[in-house]
């Protein structure tokens, strides 16, 4: 099968469209034709090294297909499903966990179907576990017009909360606005300050920040006395070592470092995250916005846009024609 590999860690350009032998399935795992592979930021930590994967390695986590092979025979040939945590993912045909499926309604575009998953569960768990949004609740959310912070921003909303996003373009100010965002502000060193004058002198309940190195300190700055910080990733870089007091300093905050894999891993979890995705898709209240959709030989442009901040919502590779 044709599939994207990383020999050796590095820039974009290690993602090199080869021909490797077709995957396996144990008995706990469907064989999937992939039709569309989903492109997330956490792609490009395993590509470059910053997550460790043994190499050679084909990337890729999420994406949409139809089922080639069931050894259980549970699953018939032909059906279409989506799936997120199968690990080489930018291929022809992957292996998934078949806990790790969920079938795919009608009408959903394979684009929607190939993205929805990893940063709807995640956009699903920061809303409703990490911080449970509710009326009144006030969020602040940096990369506001990426794949999981327009996700993020429509849930918010529709939980009652007052969202202030942080975006870097007027383009994207406006796809941040038209997701809901009661206000959408710039990057800058009085971040913090220009949130809190909006939001009555107060810090807001919880931040959620996905740029990491660049945005923590104003987060911090940003947050409630005894709010939570969700740092829930580095798009800018990791943040570097720091004193704990910090979080005395700022009124008793709550800092945590989430993970989709944690906030998925109990019984039955990662199907509730994943149907509440899929209604909401279903019933209108969740709009994916897929800005690009490459072929999987252009992975490498897929990841150099991504990186260099070129995309806005979700980005996706067309592996066959469905
Ligand atoms: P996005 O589509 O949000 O793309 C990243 C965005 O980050 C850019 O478009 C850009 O938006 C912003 N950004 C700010 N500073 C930089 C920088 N220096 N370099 C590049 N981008 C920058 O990606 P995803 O939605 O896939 O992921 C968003 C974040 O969420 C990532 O950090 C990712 O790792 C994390 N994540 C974490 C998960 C978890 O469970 N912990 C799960 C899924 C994602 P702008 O130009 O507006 O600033």
């Amino acid at each position: 099968m044709h599939a994207i590999q990383v020999k050796q860690t590095g820039g974009p350009e290690v993602l090199e469209y080869t021909e490797v032998p077709d995957p396996q399935p144990n008995h706990n795992q469907v064989l999937v034709d992939v039709v569309v592979a989903g492109v997330n930021y956490i792609d490009t930590y395993y590509r470059d090294g910053t997550y460790h994967a043994a190499t050679p390695f084909i990337p890729g986590l999420e994406g949409t297909g139809r089922v080639a092979h069931d050894p259980q025979g549970e699953i018939a040939e032909g059906t279409m499903v989506a799936w997120d945590s199968a690990f080489g993912s930018y291929a022809e045909k992957v292996c998934v966990d078949r806990e790790r499926l969920v079938a795919v309604p009608e009408g959903f575009s394979p684009e929607v179907a190939g993205s929805m998953l990893l940063q709807g569960m995640t956009a699903h768990y920061l809303s409703h576990g990490v911080y449970k949004l509710q009326a009144g609740s006030t969020c602040l959310i940096t990369a506001g017009s990426g794949g999981v912070g327009l996700i993020l921003t429509q849930m918010a909303k529709s939980l009652g909360a007052t969202v202030y996003s942080v975006v870097s373009t007027d383009k994207k100010e406006e796809l941040a606005y038209a997701a809901g965002a009661d206000h959408v502000f710039r990057y800058s060193s009085s971040l913090a300050e220009q949130v809190r004058r909006y939001n009555k002198g107060r810090g807001v309940d919880v931040v959620y920040d996905g740029v990491g190195k660049d945005t923590f300190n104003e987060s911090l700055e940003a947050v409630r006395a005894r709010g939570t910080v969700a740092l829930f990733g580095a798009a800018s870089g990791p943040v570097p070592p720091f004193d704990p007091q910090l979080l005395n300093k700022h009124g008793s905050i709550f800092l945590t470092r989430p993970s989709l894999g944690a906030w998925t891993a109990e019984p039955g979890e990662f199907q509730m995250r994943a149907q509440a995705v899929v209604q909401a898709v279903s019933d209108g209240d969740l709009k994916f916005d897929i800005s690009a959709s490459y072929p999987l030989a252009d992975a490498a442009q897929a990841h150099s846009d991504l990186q260099s901040r070129k995309t806005t919502g979700s980005i996706v590779l067309r592996v066959r024609e469905d």
